[in-house]
Order: C-alpha cells, then structure tokens, then sequence
C-alpha cells in the first residue's frame, strides 16, 4: 500500500510551496489508493508556533487535501533517542560534549557512492566523502531534522518521499542513515522548484504568500489546486482546466515536469476567473455574503438570497476573484451610486433630459417588465429619437451604475427594478 506524507515545519505558514507539495502527494495517495499522512515536524521548539500549525491544518483542509494520519513530531523524541542509542551501541554513532557538557550524539558518516533513482529526475548520484559527520541529537535532547525525518518516515512506512528539489542535498544524508538503521529504502521523488516572476526564489513579494491569504483575497480553492498543478505538471495535452477529481484519474507521476516552473499571478487569476465562471451560483453566494455584510451592503439576518443569488450569476463570469463583487456590483446595494467620475465625464456631460424622459415613459408603459419588454423600451425610444442604440446604452449604463463596464444593460435595469431605474435616470432629467 502506497504510504505518502506532507511534513511541513510550523516555522510559518503554508506558501505556495508547500502547497504545491501536499497536492503532489495528496494526489499521489488517491491515485494509487493509498493513505496520505501528515506529519508535523516541530522539533525546533523556539521556530514552531502554534499559530502556524493551526494555519496549516486550515489550509490543507480548504484546499481539500485531507490526511488520514497526522503525527507531531514533538511526542516523538523518546523514538529518536532509542534509534539513536541504537547507532551508540553498534558504533554508527559517538557522543560529543559542548563546553557545558551537554551531550550531543553525532553519525560517523561512511564513505561511499550513493545512488539515486529519483521518480522526476531520474538517476542522481551522490558521493559522501564531502559529508561531515552529521549530529542526530543536539544536546538540547532535540533531533535534527534529517534523523527524526528518517526515523518517522520508516516507522510510519512511507513508501514514497515526495519533496521539494531544495531537500536534494538531504537526500543522501538520510540514505546513509536508512543504511545504518537497516531500514528499508523509500522511493524518492524531488518536484522542481519554483521561481518567482522576475526569476529568483519565490519571495513574498512575487507570490510566496500564505496559501490562507489567496482565500482572503477571493480566489477559489479549486482554482488554486488547479494551478499548483500546472505549475509542475501537465496531463500531455493542451488542458489547463482540470479539477481535483479529474487530476486524480489522469496523474502520473512520470509527467511531472523536471524543470523549474514560474509562478504566475496573471496566470492565477485567469484560472480562477474560469472557475467563478464555472461555479454554481447558491454555492458562490454563500462566500459572497460575509463580503457583502462586512460592508453593510446587505444585513446578512434579512436579505432575499434568491435575489442576491441572481445578482452573483450575473457577475460571476466577469470575476476575477470574489473579492471583486462588492466593488463591481455595489450599485445593486448602495441607495445612492458611486459615480466614476470619468465615466461622468464621458458619457453624461451632454443634456439627455429628453432621452432619459422618453425611456422613463417607455418603461413605465411596459405591462411587464421583463428582459424583453426592458429590451422593446430600449430600442423603441432609440428609433422614436432616430438615434443608434450604442449612443445612448453608455450613457443609461453609467447614470444606473456609475461604471462604464458590468453585464448587459438589460440585466442590469431587470434587477434594479423599474422604481429605482426610474429614480436614478430622474437624477439626470432637468425639470422645467
Ligand atoms: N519539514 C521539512 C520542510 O518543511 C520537510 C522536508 C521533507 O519533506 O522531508 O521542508
């Protein structure tokens, strides 16, 4: 049975990086049915917060990735010290004294060739005579993170590490250690870096954000999964848009690219745009209200849902992320519009008192108002002022909104209803 886990340190929180690691070995898991294990190395008791840990269990759980097992290695120091006085004992291993003389158990490194058959990168070869001799336990009684890895890994029978490329130079450190413990081997496979978008390591500023600040920033899990799949990974055809479930039938760990990939937030966006379009409106919606209630635009205990479900349909495939709609769609909330002044400038600076008049008469004639009486209305007062639409679309579009752009016109009087069409249209009809 295939045995994976994600081990991140709760130094900090869960970037990109590390997520793109627990989807690599999540995926791995359900593809293979196997179980996916979480291991929290928090050996360094000054670096570890609890904060941390707690961002990371969110995070995994928002992007989907349950675990099966989880494990901290803190309640694991008693294993480390019996494997280590273990190696004392078969003289693997010798105690060195600090100057306090506190005790620190240190592996005498052999010399020898290793070799790897790395499932990315294929055939790597190391040579330990550049190796120092590697401490196991510190004399705080803490283990180091190479030991207390290969100690957990084999005890909790991983099958296959899969990490990230800057664990390479570990690797052979800890084969030497599997050696000397008489484990077996795991697999290993070690995924490409990631660099930033201005080349270089992913820094915060060009994306190396907390996978919990996406979530802020209105992206949606499944977007965020999808990309981090692309970024080291493709099905072998030109398909970007593959969903979780989808990735699971299709992945092979042979396809993951053996190149770096290069974080693209543009990139990231336009995913996340194809799955606000995709989504289903109710379910959108209910992310959608503590936006909207945070900025009082709606009162989240009375408000008709049914209603604000139909305005989410109608920007939803306009998004970029859901943050955006509060913004985009305020004029469907706010009593009184937020008018962009260029848009003002632009379209309303002209006198269309007669225009909006003759609009205003032809809406209030309607018997329904529907999408295509609204739209009869419309082009009926065009052809009454013997004018083409597009001249007057602009101008009805910015004094109901306030913006240039938003979904279609139609839509947009049909929602806001005929009172509030007429209020907002009246604003702009000069009274004799
Ligand atoms: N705790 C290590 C890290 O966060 C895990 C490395 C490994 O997967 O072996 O980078």
């Amino acid at each position: 049975m295939v045995r994976v886990r994600f081990a991140p340190s709760p130094t900090g929180f869960l970037h990109i990086g590390g997520g793109r690691t627990a989807l690599f070995n999540w995926l791995y898991a359900q593809s293979k049915q196997g179980k996916f294990i979480l291991r929290i190395e928090d050996t360094d008791k000054l670096r570890s917060k609890q904060e941390y840990v707690d961002e990371i269990l969110f995070s995994l759980k928002w992007l989907g990735f349950n675990w099966d097992e989880v494990y901290y290695q803190s309640q694991r120091f008693e294993l480390y010290r019996e494997y280590a006085d273990k190696l004392l004992q078969q003289g693997k291993a010798y105690i060195e004294k600090n100057p306090e003389g506190k005790e620190a158990v240190i592996f005498k490194v052999p010399q020898q060739k290793i070799k790897v058959n790395d499932l990315i990168r294929g055939s790597i070869e190391f040579d330990s005579s550049i190796l120092k001799d590697q401490v196991l336990i510190k004399s705080d009684g803490t283990a180091t993170y190479n030991f207390a890895c290969v100690v957990d890994d084999a005890t909790m029978n991983i099958t296959h590490i899969i990490r990230g490329d800057d664990h390479i130079s570990n690797t052979p450190k800890q084969i030497l250690l599997y050696d000397a413990l008489g484990f077996k081997l795991p697999e290993f496979a070690h995924l490409p870096l990631i660099m930033g978008m201005e080349g270089g390591r992913l820094s915060k500023r060009t994306g190396a954000t907390a996978i919990s600040d996406y979530r802020k920033m209105g992206y949606l899990a499944g977007a965020l999964v999808n990309y981090l799949l692309l970024l080291s990974w493709s099905p072998g055809d030109n398909r970007e848009v593959i969903d979780a479930k989808e990735a699971i039938k299709l992945f092979d760990i042979k396809n993951v690219n053996k190149t770096s990939a290069t974080f693209d937030l543009k990139k990231l966006d336009w995913m996340n745009n194809q799955y606000l379009k995709k989504e289903d409106p109710l379910k959108l919606t209910e992310e959608i209200i503590p936006l909207l209630a945070e900025k009082k635009y709606i009162d989240k205990d009375n408000f008709d849902k049914d209603y604000l479900v139909s305005i989410v349909h109608l920007f939803q495939g306009r998004l970029t992320t859901i943050n955006d709609f509060p913004d985009w769609a305020d004029f469907f909330f706010l009593p009184e519009i937020k008018m962009d002044p260029l848009a003002k400038e632009k379209h309303l600076a002209k006198d269309l008192s007669k225009e909006f008049a003759l609009f205003t008469e032809k809406l209030e004639g309607l018997e329904k108002f529907d999408l295509v009486s609204i739209e009869e209305a419309f082009r009926g007062m065009v052809k009454d002022l013997g004018i083409e639409a597009k001249v007057l679309i602009h101008p009805v579009r910015v004094a109901l909104t306030g913006k240039t752009i938003g979904p279609g016109l139609f839509e947009v009087i049909y929602y806001l209803g005929p009172e509030r069409v007429k209020e907002r249209l009246g604003l702009w009809i000069k009274k004799e």
